[in-house]
């Protein structure tokens, strides 16, 4: 365990130097006070989670102090932002404060978000309120418990700094964590505005610092975007199967190490619908729900044009073509598991799209009815969530045809089943509406929802005593709510 200012910098990203990020120190925040920290990010800087109680802690991440070797700088990067280039986007209101080694040895970035202006903060005040810190912070978290790679969170930090949205709120940081901060957008602003020297110091960057066994192929950066082409492909079919819409996938929002990243207006999926839009400002749909996948492939098509000057166009395009066949091999074998197979058959993809198809109509709850598939027997279990669809002819000729499948995947007890589904299937997800509740408390100074929240979502497939109310369908009120883009 270390004490707080025990933690050992190595600045490598710095160290490119100015043509990358610019030095900025972070503006404090009035009264910061700890809002919520997470116990398992604070252990992956080796940090006793008592630290987190200290005035000091709030006063590190909360922008008034800061470690004797941290060199918080702004990072500049572009992107394509709903389909169309924006050629010089970067940090406006966070800040890369260093990166840090654990005893293990491996790296995080520190990034505090909501830090104050930077040469990058546009039209913007540099601030992030308590409501998108706190989303921010719950999300990276529960995507991470459900086995979803994500950014991490730290903590929030609350104050009384106030912050003008569309009414008066109050300013937040949130300290988050992530091996690298470089998105597809760094190598899209040094490609566009042609330094190929930097472009090829940031491309070395990545390459040896983040795909070090990609150095051993006879064609490095071709192996490195391989890779990044297949985590794509599995961070989305984990989105897809579990209902994450992500809202806005601009690349200047894609993790170059594929991981979700930069959260805005995300949601999970109550009711399963494939048209969903989190985005109320996206008003074509371009990140709807299903839309995501094909987005990942647009998306890592453009980073491939900005990687055309290390690697060829044909070989750029071959390894495109991994996308698809990838995302769908990886998402039918997690819908398989959601279903409790556990072997392949050819028209296993059918049952699922017409599940899917069954629920849209009815507004079946996504993240329940997987739950209580796995409750007790198929047959038992289809016929206690029969009442839930309205085209019952439909569901019983669904459900006729899962048992017989259940049946030809081989014997197993109701028990094992259970216990294989419930390892899949979370019980807890972090619907808007809970976030919503968690919020509304913490904006009127009682944080003890949100780590109530926090704490239930660490754990998402164990059903957990006295927390039933997490496990409900929302209320009326909360089905549709619209999350301002404004963060
Ligand atoms: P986002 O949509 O949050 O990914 O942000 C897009 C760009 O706008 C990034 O360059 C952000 O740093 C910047 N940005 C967003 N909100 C603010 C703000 N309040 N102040 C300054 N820059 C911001
Ligand atoms: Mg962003």
């Amino acid at each position: 365990m270390k004490a707080l200012d025990e933690l050992t910098f190595d600045n490598r990203f710095a160290r490119l130097g100015d043509a990358f990020s610019t030095h900025v120190l972070p503006e404090p925040l009035d009264e910061p006070r700890l809002v919520v920290v997470s116990n398992a990010a604070m252990a992956l800087l080796d940090l006793d989670p008592a630290a987190a109680e200290t005035p000091v802690f709030a006063e590190l991440f909360g922008g008034h102090k800061l470690w004797a070797h941290a060199q918080p700088r702004a990072m500049v990067y572009s992107g394509h932002q709903f389909g169309g280039y924006s050629p010089q986007l970067g940090d406006g209101r966070g800040l890369l404060l260093g990166e840090v080694y654990n005893e293990a040895g491996e790296h995080w970035d520190l990034h505090l978000k909501g830090a104050g202006l930077t040469p990058y903060s546009r039209m913007g005040d540099g601030r992030a309120v308590l409501r998108s810190s706190i989303r921010e912070f719950l999300a990276c978290e529960a995507l991470h418990a459900l086995g979803i790679p994500s950014s991490r969170a730290l903590c929030v930090i609350g104050s009384d700094t106030p912050v003008w949205r569309e009414k008066q709120e109050r300013g937040a940081m949130v300290l988050r964590l992530a091996h690298s901060h470089v998105r597809f957008g760094h190598f899209e602003y040094f490609y566009y505005t042609k330094k190929p020297e930097q472009h090829k110091e940031l491309a070395e960057h990545v390459l040896s610092l983040h795909y070090p066994e990609c150095m051993e192929q006879p064609e490095p950066y071709l192996a490195m975007f391989r890779e990044i082409v297949e985590r794509n492909a599995e961070m989305i079919a984990k989105w897809q199967a579990y209902g994450f819409c992500h809202g806005v996938m601009n690349t200047d929002n894609m993790s170059i190490l594929g991981i979700t990243f930069d959260f805005g207006p995300f949601a999970f999926l109550d009711d399963f619908d494939a048209h969903f839009i989190c985005n109320h400002s996206d008003h074509e749909g371009r990140y709807s729900f299903s839309n995501q996948v094909p987005i990942g492939q647009w998306n890592l098509s453009a980073l491939a044009q900005a990687l055309t000057p290390f690697i060829s166009v044909d070989a750029l395009k071959e390894a495109l073509g991994l996308y698809l066949p990838l995302y769908q091999a990886h998402y039918l074998d997690l819908m398989r598991r959601r279903l409790g197979l556990t072997t392949a058959e050819d028209d296993d993809q059918k049952l699922v799209e017409q599940l899917l198809k069954l629920m849209q109509n009815s507004g079946v709850d996504y993240t329940l009815f997987f739950r209580r598939l796995g409750d007790e027997s198929a047959a038992l279990a289809v016929t206690r969530l029969r009442d839930d669809f309205v085209d019952l002819a439909g569901f019983d000729a669904w459900a006729e045809q899962y048992k017989a499948r259940v049946e030809r995947d081989g014997e197993c007890s109701e028990a094992q089943r259970r216990e294989r589904m419930h390892a899949v299937n979370p019980l807890y997800i972090l619907r808007n509406y809970l976030a919503q509740n968690a919020i509304a408390a913490a904006e009127s100074g009682d944080y003890s929802e949100v780590r109530r929240l926090h704490e239930v979502l660490s754990k998402p497939f164990e059903e957990q005593l006295g927390m039933e109310q997490y496990a409900q369908r929302p209320p009326d009120w909360g089905k549709h709510l619209e999350i301002s883009c404004s963060s």
